[in-house]
């Protein structure tokens, strides 16, 4: 019997924490290309539903997401945007003193990709689907800072 996760609400099927398929999904991005072409999604969906960014950096991973989901922007677009976002002159994550963030019931979470990849394709649509919830449910997470 699993427990839920405290951040995402995610029921692993396997009895894992959402940290666990995390590091396995990342160990398997570094290993094989055909994983890793969606790395940027990955990452930013783990840390989106994690409470994971900092609250510039929430602003700035929306906005990335949405180039790259919606406005086809490539991923050495999204790296070199990056380059100049909030993880420039500050640390992305979030500290640990920042004040916790809105639950979000999100449709989707790392649990699903695992529960339902077979193979790099699967794998990668998954993602992709994963990446197209959290930027479409993410919103109550980001606060417009002045
Ligand atoms: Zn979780």
């Amino acid at each position: 019997m699993s427990e839920a996760c405290p951040l995402c609400g995610a029921v692993s099927t396997e009895g894992k924490t959402c940290e666990e398929i995390y590091h396995e999904f990342l160990a398997l991005e570094f290993t094989d290309p055909d994983y890793g072409r969606v790395h940027f999604l990955t990452v930013a969906c783990y840390m989106i539903q994690h409470e994971g960014y900092s609250d510039e950096s929430y602003v700035w991973v929306e906005s990335a997401l949405r180039k790259y989901l919606q406005e086809g922007w490539p991923i050495s677009m999204i790296r070199e945007d990056a380059a100049r976002g909030p993880g420039r002159d500050k640390g992305v994550r979030r500290p640990a003193d920042a004040p916790h963030l809105p639950k979000i019931a999100w449709s989707m979470t790392i649990a699903d990709v695992a529960a339902q990849m077979h193979d790099a394709e699967s794998y990668c649509r998954l993602i992709e689907q994963w990446g197209h919830a959290a930027l479409k449910e993410m919103g109550p997470l980001v606060v417009n800072n002045p």
